[in-house]
């Protein structure tokens, strides 16, 4: 399908920041940096992450692990108090009066004026994690107040703050770059690897081929072939990253472009993305190259299922149509700053081929929706849960395989699977096997001989039974510290979209708070310090997602 010659020019703009607009700055004043170290930033917004678009900053710690004071961004009240055991952990959010909020995450402390309402709302409904919002009387924060200390709780993997700032109203994540909060950056984004995709004129994928492969001066460019390729239709994909002053981090790109023979053809700008619309990541990206091979590799073509609004171009965004003459594409990778990898391909159509002009066919309409069923298993798929055409196949053997489809097509739709069997008690759960050898639970309940789930991955599962509570192992318990830690175990992890292990800890009887750090599988009880002096049980309840219980003791 493509011929062996191809041809990469790679040239570096130097001076391009004249000549090209940059993003409009939306109020440079406004916000200032939460930190008081100067911005180092470890993740940049509109990041490629699993199932997700980064939807924040991340501000490096200054010294390691020893964390740092933040201070509000704006004046503003607090809006919201949310304590998780995984996503944010601990975090806060603040409301200003420009019709934005920011939004602070992984926290390890939250500033006394604001715990003490924190604490408060926790013993009055006796829940540890909780999602508390708060109306404009209850606590403000002048500009640069200290609200917090830097920390690694939820899904973090060390000491940084997630930084977001979002639209109020509409609770849409910004680019915090475009209100001035942004890192020194004079390096140009990394090209990584480059594809050729053939498509069909819809847009739908056919295959891939490898253009470039990277050594480690940067990028090899060596033929002055023209790439051909027996295709009516292509698109390109590629991997990129930016790099900024100082750090050695690779963070997202920021903007790409593309044009064929001067006209511009696709425009992809990381501005902002909505939560309703982050997960069609998996369209963005070639979903099927990132579960097989593991990097991200973004389409600059738009699949016709991917509703996703950060293209510029509506009407076939990316699709380029090839004859049997040579076009140039011209490809830009810019970041915030307006510095740029610019990227010129030759290509055209195989001379002497017929092109395929019929991709295989296809069972599934992405805009349509579906009731599928193959004897006691069913699924009903709604309209938009693809990015493209695709091909189904239900299977079942039992309890111990039940097979939905192909596991590299991404699914943005919960699907409501449903599987009949008079084996199934109110103890079992669709769940399935990771290469470890641990079990993950993907939710489920079983009603009327019924087990019903619903699922946003595709591929093998079986159904499993369990019987087994949670457990519990003590750590430290010494009455001089601050908190007391245990290291909790389940027989089966919880996915997604399966509810958490619910604990409770209780000093004789009385409530008392306590946080569960899942990523550590830890429980830390808190509030040491108000135990009386003559306290004699912790007693520690644990309830897993098939409503296995247990409460385990300790002598204080
Ligand atoms: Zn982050």
């Amino acid at each position: 399908m493509f011929s062996r010659g191809w041809k990469i020019c790679l040239c570096s703009l130097l001076f391009c920041s004249l000549s090209f607009a940059q993003s409009t700055i939306l109020d440079s004043s406004y916000f200032q940096s939460p930190v008081k170290h100067k911005t180092v930033i470890t993740g940049s917004f509109g990041e490629l992450r699993t199932n997700h678009f980064h939807a924040g900053i991340d501000f490096r710690s200054s010294h390691g692990p020893k964390r740092d004071s933040l201070f509000a961004s704006a004046s503003g009240y607090v809006s919201r108090i949310k304590v998780q055991a995984s996503s944010y952990g601990q975090s806060l959010y603040l409301d200003h009066d420009n019709g934005y909020t920011t939004v602070y995450a992984h926290l390890h402390e939250y500033a006394p004026k604001i715990e003490y309402h924190l604490k408060k709302k926790q013993y009055e409904l006796e829940m540890s994690h909780l999602d508390y919002y708060l109306d404009s009387t209850k606590v403000y924060i002048e500009q640069g107040e200290f609200i917090g200390i830097m920390g690694n709780t939820g899904r973090s993997s060390g000491p940084h703050l997630h930084f977001e700032i979002r639209e109020t109203a509409s609770e849409i994540p910004v680019n915090p770059y475009l209100f001035n909060l942004k890192p020194e950056d004079h390096k140009k984004p990394l090209l990584k690897s480059l594809f050729i995709h053939t498509l069909d004129s819809t847009g739908h994928y056919i295959d891939r081929k490898y253009l470039g492969v990277k050594d480690k001066k940067g990028y090899k460019t060596s033929s002055s072939e023209i790439i051909e390729i027996d295709a009516e239709y292509i698109g390109v994909a590629l991997a990129t990253f930016d790099q900024m002053d100082g750090v050695n981090n690779l963070n997202g790109t920021y903007q790409m472009s593309m044009k064929q023979n001067g006209q511009q053809l696709f425009d992809f700008t990381l501005d902002k993305v909505s939560f309703d619309e982050t997960r069609y990541i998996n369209a963005a990206i070639d979903y099927p190259y990132k579960k097989t091979i593991g990097n991200s590799v973004i389409r600059l073509y738009k699949l016709p299922g991917n509703l996703l609004t950060n293209y510029t171009r509506n009407v076939s965004p990316g699709i380029i149509p090839l004859s049997h003459k040579i076009d140039t594409l011209d490809i830009i990778l810019k970041d915030f700053e307006a510095n740029e990898q610019a990227i010129k391909l030759f290509v055209k159509k195989a001379a002497k081929s017929d092109p395929e002009t019929t991709r295989i066919s296809n069972t599934l309409r992405y805009d349509s929706s579906y009731h599928l069923a193959n004897g006691k298993l069913s699924i009903d798929i709604p309209a938009y849960s693809f990015d493209q055409d695709v091909q189904m196949k239900l299977y079942h053997n039992g309890l111990e395989k039940i097979s939905i489809g192909d596991p590299l097509v991404p699914v943005y739709k919960y699907l409501n699977l449903a599987f009949v069997s008079e084996e199934l008690s109110d103890k079992h759960f669709l769940g399935r096997k990771k290469s470890n050898g641990r079990i993950t639970n993907y939710g489920g309940y079983v009603n009327n001989d019924t087990l019903k789930s619903q699922i946003r991955v595709l591929g093998d599962f079986s159904i499993y039974k369990d019987t087994e509570a949670p457990k519990i192992r003590k750590i430290s318990m010494s009455k001089s510290s601050k908190t007391w830690s245990f290291a909790l175990s389940d027989n089966y992890d919880a996915s997604g979209v399966c509810p958490d292990i619910f604990v409770e800890c209780r000093i004789d009887g009385q409530w008392i708070r306590h946080f569960y750090d899942k990523k550590n599988k830890k429980i830390i009880v808190k509030d040491i310090n108000l135990i009386p002096e003559n306290a004699q049980i912790l007693s520690i309840l644990l309830i897993d997602p098939l409503a296995n219980r247990q409460v385990v003791r300790f002598n204080i």
